[in-house]
């Protein structure tokens, strides 16, 4: 894929209509209120920078998993007055997506004035990527620009069909990610280190394969590592364990052996006879029967930290532990501490691995944090993103 995209900055956006999709998905409680606006406060920069540029700018996003009906619990009305405060202007929500009031409001639109539009999933046509629906929502703009890196690898009509109508450039959180994940993927500083963990290997497999033949180590952590030690005939007792994928890891390993690659697995384990926020931890070098492995132990700390500090590119996918909870959080928190502290490029990907950086406090210290979970996941793997690979070259 080619990450030299047009950006925002390219556009000549002064008193054009600019159809900017963002990702607007934020966590809600029950009464609607936004409980976490981070997704609000990423998407400023790239409509500051249209604002500047006098653009006419009509936003949209999903919200949550409507299926395609029209259902008031999922509308985007609390995001367009978040964002009215934040910007200081008012932002004017549509009370629908490409219909009437949708586009007498986006035609009435000034230099400088914003409007939302309602949830794009409010019609099912988004997610089948329908060529009318994408061609209905170009209609309502001259100029495209994507910024939702988080639904990039999904071949909808907002993030990807739409381009087919429109002149397609990236806002700024799309242009960091394709910068730095694509410049660590092409051309990294090396030592590169691979840092995976998380709950199922099957969901990482594409990402090693793909990273094997490019990176210096693999670090493997959580419970994906115990499928790779009993594939070494190691016991892992009774640790989460998939079996049809030993084989895999088995293979994968030896071809790391015959491309020099190191593949370093956990040699002690924090572990417990349940899974459960009350389960007792214990330290072991050998897995006992009737325990699983919850957390990395001191030694592996050690020995992943010492590989990540002297790295020149890091990337991180997936916790070391049940980073829930405290008793094994350790190695989830101290490699991000390593990660923190390595004077090489460190790039978290999204998901759970982001939200145990910032549960640590880390999230400052780390060079880039993907703001897409499966996205940046499809990117490591190497795979096409649609709503990138939409976009005009430079
Ligand atoms: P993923 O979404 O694949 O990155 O997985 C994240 C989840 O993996 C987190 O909720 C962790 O609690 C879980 N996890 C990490 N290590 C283990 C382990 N040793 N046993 C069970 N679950 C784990």
């Amino acid at each position: 894929m080619n990450y030299n995209k047009m950006t925002v900055e390219d556009l000549a956006a002064k008193g054009k209509r600019v159809l900017v999709r963002c990702d607007f998905n934020v966590p809600q409680d029950e009464n609607g209120n936004i409980t976490d606006e981070k997704r609000i406060i990423e998407s400023l920069p790239t409509i500051k920078s249209l604002l500047n540029q006098g653009a006419r700018i009509i936003l949209c996003s999903h919200l949550g998993r409507p299926k395609g009906e029209f259902k008031p619990k999922y509308t985007l009305k609390p995001v367009a007055d978040r964002l009215s405060e934040l910007l200081g202007l008012n932002v004017v929500m549509c009370s629908d997506v490409i219909g009437d009031d949708a586009k007498a409001k986006t035609a009435a639109l000034q230099d400088g004035e914003i409007c939302l539009l309602e949830n794009v999933r409010f019609h099912a046509e988004e997610e089948k990527n329908d060529a009318d629906f994408a061609k209905s929502l170009a209609l309502l703009a001259e100029l495209y620009v994507n910024d939702a890196f988080g639904t990039s690898h999904r071949a909808h009509a907002s993030t990807a069909g739409v381009a087919n109508y429109l002149p397609a450039v990236c806002g700024y959180l799309i242009k960091k990610e394709i910068t730095v994940m694509g410049k660590a993927l092409e051309n990294p500083r090396h030592p590169f280190v691979a840092v995976l963990g998380g709950a199922k290997v099957s969901d990482k497999i594409a990402v090693i394969e793909h990273l094997v033949d490019k990176v210096d180590t693999v670090l493997i952590g959580g419970a994906m590592a115990y499928t790779f030690k009993k594939a070494c005939g190691r016991p892992i007792g009774i640790s989460r364990c998939e079996e049809d994928k030993l084989e895999i890891a088995k293979n994968l390993l030896l071809r790391a052996v015959g491309l020099g690659v190191n593949i370093l697995l956990p040699s002690d384990h924090i572990v417990s006879d349940h899974y459960g926020p009350d389960a007792k931890a214990h330290y072991t070098k050998h897995i006992p029967d009737d325990m699983m492995g919850m957390d990395i132990g001191h030694n592996t700390i050690e020995r992943f930290s010492r590989v990540i500090l002297r790295a020149g590119t890091i990337v991180w996918n997936g916790p070391m532990g049940v980073f829930e909870f405290p008793d094994f959080s350790e190695g989830t928190k101290t490699i991000a501490r390593a990660m923190a502290k390595s004077v090489g490029t460190s790039i978290v990907g999204g998901g759970d691995s982001a939200a145990a950086v910032e549960k640590f406090g880390y999230a400052g210290w780390m060079d880039h944090i993907s703001t897409g979970g499966g996205a940046s996941l499809e990117f490591m793997e190497g795979l096409e993103l649609p709503g990138i690979a939409c976009l005009n070259d430079k």
